[in-house]
Parts: structure tokens; C-alpha cells; sequence
């Protein structure tokens, strides 16, 4: 069995129904087995400051799936809940980006692990560090509560709960 750690975010109007649907779709894979989720967090938007605040979570899962049959899946379901509201609120209701795969670094066209910029993200690993501070992250040798004692604090302080493990 595989352990791969899943960041969700959205920031559409209802957002942590985009989050729970995600994870629901991800749970009735049979080859995906749901572990556990970190609580939720608010990220106000970096860079492009004109849009809603994020919701952000990172999920543990088990699974036989290959990593880029994870990513299909991942896609499948971004595309899902995106086309079901597409009209509405465009197309970008959810992301699905995978953080890690066991130990695994690889890099194809279509998937780079470690995901490249999760490290330097506090959005990404602050819920990370929640869920799993000693998830090791072997291309930069360090520990997720490593990397966020490390971030600028600003950015840190930007991530804040908003609530407790609903997922
Ligand atoms: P970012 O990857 O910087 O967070 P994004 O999530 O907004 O940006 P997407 O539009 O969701 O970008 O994905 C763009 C492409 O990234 C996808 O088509 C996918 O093939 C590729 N990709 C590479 N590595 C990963 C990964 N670890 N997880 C998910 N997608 C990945
Ligand atoms: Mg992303
Ligand atoms: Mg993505």
C-alpha cells in the first residue's frame, strides 16, 4: 500500500462544500483509502489579492494506485465539481494538488513529486504540519514542521484555523 499526502483548496463561495465533495469522491474509490484529514484553514489570497480567501486542508490517503493514476483521479474530480458549477462560478471550484507519494521523487510532464512549490507555500504546509509534522519531505531533507518554523512568519500568520476536522 501507498501513502500519498492531497492538498485541497477553493475559493469559490462554498468552498468547504467543494472540500467535503472532494473528499467523498476521493472515498468511494476502491482503491483509495481515506486516512485522515487535517482541520481547515483560511489563506487570504497571495499575489492576486482580488479574489475570495482560500480554504485550505491537506488529506492523508492509502492506496494502490500508481501516481499518475492518482492524478487522473485527482483531475477527474477536479474536472467534476468544476463543470457541475461552471456556469455559475467558473471553472476553477477546486484543486486536488498531490504533495507526496511515499518517499518518491519523480518528475513527468504531467507530474512533479514532491509537488515543486509546496514547500514554499504556508497555505499548503501549515496543514500539512497539522496532519503530520514529521512528514518527511526526502528532496529537501527536512521534516513539514521544519519547513514552516523556516517560512516568513507573516506568511505563517496568514494561514488561520477555521475549523475543526469536518472532512
Ligand atoms: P500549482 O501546481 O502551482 O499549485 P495549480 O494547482 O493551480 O498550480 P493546475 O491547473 O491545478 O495548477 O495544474 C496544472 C498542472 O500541474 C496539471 O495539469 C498537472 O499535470 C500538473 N502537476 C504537476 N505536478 C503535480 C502534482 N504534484 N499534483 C497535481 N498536479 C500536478
Ligand atoms: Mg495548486
Ligand atoms: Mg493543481
Amino acid at each position: 500500500m501507498n501513502r500519498a499526502y492531497i492538498a485541497l483548496g477553493s475559493n469559490l463561495q462554498e468552498r468547504e462544500q467543494f472540500l467535503m465533495e472532494a473528499v467523498e469522491l476521493l472515498k468511494t474509490h476502491s482503491e483509495i483509502d481515506f486516512i485522515r484529514s487535517s482541520n481547515i484553514y483560511e489563506t487570504a489570497p497571495v499575489g492576486y489579492t482580488d479574489q475570495n480567501d482560500f480554504l485550505n486542508a491537506v488529506i492523508e490517503v492509502e492506496t494502490r494506485l500508481n501516481p499518475l493514476s492518482l492524478l487522473d483521479y485527482c483531475q477527474k474530480i477536479e474536472a467534476d465539481l468544476g463543470r457541475k458549477r461552471v456556469v455559475k462560478w467558473g471553472p476553477r471550484t477546486i484543486d486536488l494538488d498531490i504533495l507526496l507519494y511515499n518517499q518518491e521523487n519523480m518528475k513527468d510532464e504531467r507530474l512533479t513529486i514532491p509537488h515543486p512549490h509546496m514547500h514554499e507555500r504556508a497555505f499548503v504546509m501549515v496543514p500539512l504540519a497539522d496532519l503530520n509534522p514529521e512528514a518527511y519531505i526526502s528532496a529537501l531533507k527536512k521534516r513539514a514542521e521544519e519547513i514552516v518554523r523556516d517560512l516568513p512568519p507573516e506568511e505563517v500568520a496568514g494561514v488561520t484555523l477555521w475549523r475543526g476536522k469536518i472532512l
